[in-house]
């Protein structure tokens, strides 16, 4: 058993992970704002501490406690849009809040640190799938966010010894398959969730950012990958990281899917239509993003358990279902002993 502080262990990724952390076994202190996460999404029994990672006095007081083996750094601001609105905010505050929590591991005598980044670095990728040899070049203020961030972490590994790892998602999407978390988020950017609100009726109908990209149907590719699978690629790292080595992996089903496949999806596994309407791109969306998650699978055996698209919508589907009104004033979930 191990002891780990899971930062935005309220949100939606993090909550995932820190209920596979609980159900192996181990002893979670989650530190969430709350402003994106929810407390009903914490499972009964861990400790929540609501405070700002910017609050470096409440972060140094969570190290004064008993030594943590890891961090688990999920907290930040992560909208494509509003980083580009907000450049210096979104550098500012995901960079400082990551390597001022590094610097407090450090402190503390903890050795291993988890953040998570993004396909974001990539920009515009050369080729599909993506590995992580290809050029990072971010195309927006969030993605460079995160690559400076990636980078103040090998600095503390080159003079602290600090073992670091950074996942790059891609598409995180789906729920808990038992149902206990789903996405919730406010304003609700992406296009499951968003097709099906649409299809519930719970929300507008859905507009699909542009038809006239070189793929083959004309939408954007992406790469869907499940928030379970996510989680349970976090848990597999820190096995690496316990064994004394860093790494940045890139984390994805490594298959794309167009907007046009996953309304489909949706319509196919609600059995009702997405009310939808075909509008201008988005800026700064590329029009693919897809993973080579070899490198993870080599490392730590990872493969995905959720990999079909039916099924990672089947789960935000269920939960979305069951939840109308997502977190609401739901009591926190139980995890199973
Ligand atoms: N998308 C869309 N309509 C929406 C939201 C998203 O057509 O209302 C498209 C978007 O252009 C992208 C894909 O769906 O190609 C996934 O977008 P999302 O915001 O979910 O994730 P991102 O790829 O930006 O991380």
């Amino acid at each position: 058993m191990a002891r780990f502080l899971v930062t935005g262990g309220a949100g939606y990724v993090g909550s995932h992970c820190v209920l596979a952390l609980v159900e192996r076994g181990d002893d979670v202190v989650v530190i969430d704002n709350l402003r994106q996460g929810h407390r009903a999404a914490v499972p009964a029994g861990v400790p929540l501490i609501e405070a700002d990672l910017a609050d470096r006095a409440a972060v140094a007081s969570v190290f004064a406690g008993p030594r943590f083996d890891g961090v688990l750094h999920f907290a930040a601001l992560s909208l494509v849009g509003e980083s580009m609105r907000e450049p210096l905010r979104y550098m500012a505050e995901n960079v400082g809040n990551t390597l001022w929590l590094a610097d407090a591991a450090v402190r503390a005598g903890c050795r291993s640190f988890v953040m998570s980044s993004t396909a974001a670095l990539f920009g515009t990728p050369d080729t599909i799938p993506i590995d992580e040899g290809q050029p990072l070049r971010p195309a927006s203020a969030y993605g460079e966010s995160k690559l400076m961030a990636e980078r103040g972490l090998d600095w503390a590994e080159r003079v602290h010894g600090l073992n670091s790892a950074a996942l790059r998602y891609f598409n995180a999407a789906g729920a808990d398959p038992a149902g206990r978390l789903g996405e919730d988020h406010d304003p609700e950017t992406h296009l499951i969730p968003l097709a099906i609100n649409a299809a519930l009726g719970l929300g507008p109908e859905l507009t699909v950012f542009g038809t006239d990209y070189p793929t083959p149907d004309g939408t954007c590719l992406r790469d869907y990958v499940h928030v379970t699978d996510l989680a349970d690629a976090h848990l597999r790292v820190l096995d690496v990281l316990a064994s004394g080595r860093s790494g940045r992996w890139n984390i994805g089903n490594g298959r794309g899917y167009s907007v046009k496949e996953v309304i489909a999806a949706v319509e196919r596994i609600g059995g009702r239509p997405v009310p939808h309407r075909i509008g201008p791109r988005r800026d700064g969306d590329p029009a693919a993003l897809v993973a080579s998650s070899a490198k993870l699978a080599a490392d730590t055996g990872w493969t995905p358990r959720f990999a079909a698209l039916d099924d990672i919508v089947a789960t935000a589907w269920a939960w979305r279902v069951a939840h109308p009104r997502g977190y609401g004033d739901r009591r926190p979930v139980e995890a199973a002993a």
